[in-house]
């Protein structure tokens, strides 16, 4: 029926319609409803920064979506599309997935309208801390109240000079470091944080796996392993997840969708391989282990078990929603399907996972780095070799006293404290695997809702009323 309407929504009115989809499911009042889905504040930005002999203007945004717990958090996108619409439905969705995945964050997002490509790396990091001091006049980038991180465009290499120019803007500030996520490692960052989204997209799968009631939804069989996956985007969430599916969990990336092009192969794509080609300089059509496509706007909908868009906004829409032929599809991007399209799957019934729980990975791997750094201390420094120690006492006695022999391997594996890289995907894997079994379990108790996405939506939508209510509101 909404479909007969042939029109489809923007990313921020997708957002609205699919929060406002599952509130009608709640019992809160409309008057709170609305204060929840409204944006607090949105701020623009615009600063010269004189390059190449001239002084060049700049636009970018921060919007802070909802302070009912702060800091507020959400990355920084550097591109061309950047507005103050798709600024806003992403720090909506930062407020719903920190939510989700039990962070005590609120949700912001920030942009800045530039090609990265245009500028040099000198420049770029011009550009970027005068950005960083337009924010922090503001206190739009602060460890206590708001704190970005990297999103489509930016990586570690933003995130150390965002955090240096906030450094020595608040040398006094012994936090000073909590300012930003996705720093290198070297610099306050986190082991597994570039790999965190990635990472928790197949945590995510791995738990749908675990639900035989969901896998038959989705008209799938089995496990992981040899299922086909499409990928579109290959950037550091798609890269990862590809990589992580393929190599640990023996399922086959079938297609990789680029801007370029796409390769498939229906065999597996070794993604390291084609990775690296792209990392050479090569374009994407001499890569020769798999058959060349020019960018086309079918390549989406071709059949496979797993569709994953890792890219951006709105490439499942109402134009090709109804000729995907994925069976389920994985959002490790932000908002890749319209509210028109979500209709027209569901009705399809492709079964989906939706952004906001899939695509959380990042942001609770940066919850981690961040009480790393309020707590000063790299996680394990403590406990490592005290476990090690009693790990080796336990052995040894069943060893000499039960005459138990051990495998070498087991017997080092089983010694070995855990180390920090060890505890952040152990914790991003209960992260993921809690909020699964929350929203599916919600979604037992309430079969009304239909689907994941509007369970999702609905948890934290009575999550967040409650801490408004809480509070007085
Ligand atoms: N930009 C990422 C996201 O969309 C990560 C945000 C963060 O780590 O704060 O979830």
């Amino acid at each position: 029926m909404e479909a007969a309407l042939k029109r489809d929504w923007n990313f921020r009115q997708s957002v609205d319609l699919m929060y406002g989809r599952a509130a009608s499911f709640t019992d809160i009042s409309p008057k709170l409803i609305e204060k929840i889905k409204v944006c607090n504040a949105t701020y623009t930005v615009r600063f010269g920064v004189k390059l190449r002999g001239e002084v060049h203007t700049f636009t970018g945004y921060r919007a802070v979506h909802s302070e009912h717990i702060e800091p507020v958090k959400g990355g920084i996108r550097y591109s061309l599309d950047v507005n103050q619409d798709e600024v806003e439905a992403l720090a909506a969705l930062m407020t719903f997935k920190t939510a989700l995945v039990e962070v005590p964050f609120g949700g912001s997002k920030g942009g800045l309208c530039i090609r990265p490509k245009d500028w040099n790396e000198e420049e770029l990091e011009r550009i970027t801390r005068r950005f960083t001091y337009e924010l922090a006049k503001r206190d739009l980038i602060h460890p206590s109240l708001n704190v970005p991180a990297p999103d489509m465009g930016t990586g570690e290499r933003e995130m150390a000079w965002m955090m240096d120019e906030f450094r020595r803007l608040n040398n006094t500030n012994i936090d000073n470091i909590a300012c930003v996520t996705g720093k290198p490692v070297h610099l306050g960052g986190i082991e597994g944080r570039v790999e965190a989204t990635g990472r928790g997209v197949q945590y995510a799968l791995r738990e749908f796996f675990r639900h035989p009631d969901d896998i038959k939804k989705a008209k799938l069989r089995g496990s992981l392993d040899g299922k086909k996956i499409i990928i579109q985007g290959l950037g550091n969430v798609g890269y990862h997840a590809a990589k992580f599916l393929s190599e640990e969990d023996g399922a086959k990336i079938i297609k990789v969708i680029e801007r370029g092009g796409s390769i498939s192969n229906n065999s597996g794509i070794n993604i390291e391989d084609l990775k690296q080609h792209l990392h050479n300089g090569l374009p994407l059509k001499e890569y020769k282990e798999g058959t060349f496509a020019k960018p086309s706007p079918q390549e989406i909908e071709c059949a496979c078990d797993i569709l994953i868009p890792a890219a951006t906004e709105g490439v499942i829409n109402i134009k090709n929603a109804h000729k995907i032929k994925a069976k389920m599809i994985i959002e490790a991007a932000n908002g890749p399907v319209t509210a028109m399209a979500d209709s027209i799957l569901r009705d399809n019934g492709v079964f989906i996972i939706p952004d906001l729980y899939a695509n959380a990975g990042g942001v609770t791997v940066s919850y981690f780095e961040w009480v790393k750094n309020i707590g000063h201390i790299r996680f394990g420094r403590l406990q490592r070799r005290n476990e090690e120690s009693k790990n080796r006492s336990l052995i040894d006695a069943l060893a000499n006293q039960n005459g138990l022999k051990f495998n070498k391997r087991f017997k080092s594996k089983y010694i070995e404290g855990a180390d920090e890289i060890d505890l952040v995907r152990a914790g991003l894997d209960d992260t993921m695997r809690t909020a699964y079994v929350n929203i599916k379990t919600i979604l037992e108790n309430k079969p009304e809702l239909g689907d994941l996405r509007t369970s999702a939506f609905y948890s934290v939508i009575n999550n967040i009323a409650l801490h408004y209510k809480s509070i007085g509101l």
